[in-house]
């Protein structure tokens, strides 16, 4: 696993980061999109609203071999959903209305919360649209409790909008590891869990104490082949439901964060 000394440089942020968690025992980090709500929700607008599936796919593609950064291959993505007249408002209203939870998160993010664990979301999509869909999924006021550390969106009065990086000068856009490194550099750093499932997880793959990845049947898994690629040890799971097994385990010291890296499988 890669030591903080790899990263000296942090890349400047646009936006300020809340606090850490620093006199917590554990600290769970996920992906939103496709690993907390079952689809993508950035995927789904490109799709249906943009440029489509099939250049879309490419572009995860291009990112994953290393042909093209996030940031610039995300945007054009971004750009062409706004290019088709789509407004943010608009946008958010598409979500809320076809994006769904994963069907373990509920008793996985209860469990965290009655044992004293943050739950905090590392996105590279658009903080106003995933507190929209947050809201909509586990209600207003449990949604304000989950901190979540994303990008932005500038949105004009005329509902054009564009996507606020907060790297703009990282090629992901948002470097996730920006996020873990900090736990890492601690003097009694907590147990890092990280959950991730895609192309947007690659800066926060090597970082945290346990790597889940996300089992996507049917589907493409870019986060796992990066993974399988680099030689980074991760657990496969299916959905939180199984994931929270491990965890559970590992909080209640019955499973050391190496033999759950050794499971492979949740
Ligand atoms: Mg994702």
């Amino acid at each position: 696993m890669a030591a903080v000394e790899d990263h000296p440089i942090a890349p400047p942020s646009t936006m300020p980061y809340p606090p850490l968690h620093a006199d917590k025992k554990f600290v769970v980090l996920s992906d939103w999109d496709g690993t907390i709500t079952n689809r993508d929700s950035n995927d789904y607008m490109t799709d249906n609203l943009g440029y489509g599936i099939e250049k879309r796919r490419q572009g995860n593609l291009d990112i994953l071999s290393g042909e093209v950064t996030f940031r610039d291959e995300f945007r054009q993505m971004l750009q062409s959903v706004a290019a088709n007249g789509h407004t943010f408002d608009h946008c958010k209203e598409v979500l809320r209305n076809n994006i769904t939870l994963d069907v373990g998160f509920k008793q996985f993010y209860g469990f965290c919360k009655a044992n004293d664990i943050p739950v905090v979301i590392i996105s590279s999509g658009m903080a106003p649209l995933i507190r929209a869909v947050l809201s909509k999924l586990i209600g207003d006021e449990e949604s304000q409790k989950i901190e979540i550390i994303a990008n932005d969106a500038d949105v004009d009065a005329d509902g054009k909008w564009e996507i606020k990086y907060r790297h703009p000068t990282s090629g992901y856009g948002h470097d996730k590891s920006q996020s873990i490194l900090p736990y890492r550099a601690l003097p009694n750093p907590p147990t890092t869990f990280f959950f991730g499932d895609g192309v947007s997880d690659m800066s926060a793959a090597r970082h945290a104490d346990v790597l889940f990845v996300k089992k996507k049947p049917g589907m493409d898994n870019d986060l796992s082949a990066y993974c399988t690629r680099e030689g980074i040890p991760h657990v496969l799971f299916e959905d939180f439901t199984h994931a929270l097994r491990v965890v559970q385990r590992v909080v209640e010291g019955k499973l050391s964060v190496k033999d759950a890296l050794a499971l492979g499988t949740a």
